[in-house]
């Protein structure tokens, strides 16, 4: 089946394929930012157009602060923090993220020459160019079409197939987020299986990569939960001590596995205490009646309708008081 024609027919490549393609064959130095606290959708994201660009000669920086989950080890070794020469480089591509402060990095990006792929609602359009489409589930999806709108042979490197594969699969939740309008990832998934990507090896990554301490942790941070207005709004929280004397984190997507499935659920939040720094960062998550995105937006964070997040500063209990599902619970 060809590929180009194949998502020329289900979706179409939207007028800025075509101008950001332009851009990058153009390019001869390229950087690529993803989010803080990079996740598999960041990462892939990141790492195919950077893996495919410089398979085309291009020099390609791709850049984060981390941090990066233990799991990620094999795709940090590709990053970096420290760019020197900022003034050579000839374009600056931003993916899977909202907006500037998201980057975390200290030089200014210079306007002119920043693309900004993305696929959050929220997103700042902070670029010259900007695709944004929100119908897709998963940033990754957009650097499949960028490349095979660019005609990249995806034969020739298997690294790149699985890395895009992963990418997508991590942000639908092993399909878990396909929506009556969000079905796009479904065929995307299926274009890449027949270029070569395996399935089971995102699902590794995915499911298979806790630790026993991670494991027990997360009983403890299960055992806290609290609920409110008949078990509709559900939340618990994990503080910094949990993490010196463990040594270990429980990522939101482990968490949130467990906690939404509680039936009766339709809020979920997950606050992550930091007492040394006196700020508490926010994840949420809702059934699709719901939009925490906004709600997240208002307290300077954002994401998407139904998983979103902020970061807020005050310590636990004030914080807890005047977040989220205060405001829902006139709604629930
Ligand atoms: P998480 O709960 O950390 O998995 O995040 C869920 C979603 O919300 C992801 O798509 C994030 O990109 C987004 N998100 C989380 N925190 C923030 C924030 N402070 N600002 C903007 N978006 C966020
Ligand atoms: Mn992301
Ligand atoms: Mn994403």
């Amino acid at each position: 089946m060809d590929i180009k024609s194949t998502i020329e027919t289900v979706k179409g490549f939207p007028k800025e394929i075509a101008e950001i393609a332009r851009e990058l064959n153009n390019a001869k130095k390229i950087i690529i930012f993803g989010h803080k606290n990079p996740d598999l959708d960041c990462i892939g994201s990141q790492v195919s157009l950077a893996l495919a660009m410089r398979e085309r000669g291009k020099e390609v920086i791709i850049y984060s602060n981390g941090p990066f989950h233990s799991y990620m080890a094999d795709y940090e070794k590709l990053y970096t923090n420290k760019v020197e020469n900022i003034d050579d480089i000839d374009l600056f591509v931003v993916v899977d993220t909202s907006s500037l402060n998201r980057i975390d990095v200290d030089f200014e990006l210079p306007f002119e020459k920043v693309i900004v792929l993305d696929h959050h609602v929220t997103n700042e359009n902070f670029g010259k160019v900007n695709y944004i489409d929100s119908d897709l589930i998963s940033a990754t999806e957009i650097i499949f079409m960028l490349l095979v709108y660019m005609d990249y042979s995806f034969e020739k490197n298997k690294t790149v197939v699985q890395i895009l594969l992963d990418g997508i699969l991590s942000d639908n939740g092993y399909y878990k987020h396909i929506r009556t309008d969000k079905y796009m990832s479904l065929i995307f998934t299926y274009l890449l299986i027949s270029k070569g990507a395996n399935p089971k090896e995102t699902y590794d990554k995915m499911y298979v990569n806790n630790n026993i301490a991670e494991i027990k942790l997360l009983g403890k941070i299960l055992d806290r939960i609290e609920s409110l207005k008949d078990d509709q709004i559900i939340y618990t929280y994990q503080t910094d001590n949990d993490e010196n004397e463990s040594g270990v984190q429980v990522s939101s997507a482990l968490l949130f596995q467990q906690m939404t499935s509680i039936k009766t659920g339709k809020i979920f939040l997950y606050f992550k205490v930091n007492t040394a720094e006196n700020k508490v960062i926010v994840s949420m998550r809702c059934s699709p009646e719901y939009d925490i995105g906004s709600i997240c937006n208002i307290f300077g964070g954002g994401g998407h309708k139904v998983a979103a997040g902020a970061t807020i500063s005050g310590d636990y209990e004030t914080v807890k008081k005047k977040y989220p599902y205060v405001r829902y619970d006139e709604k629930v």
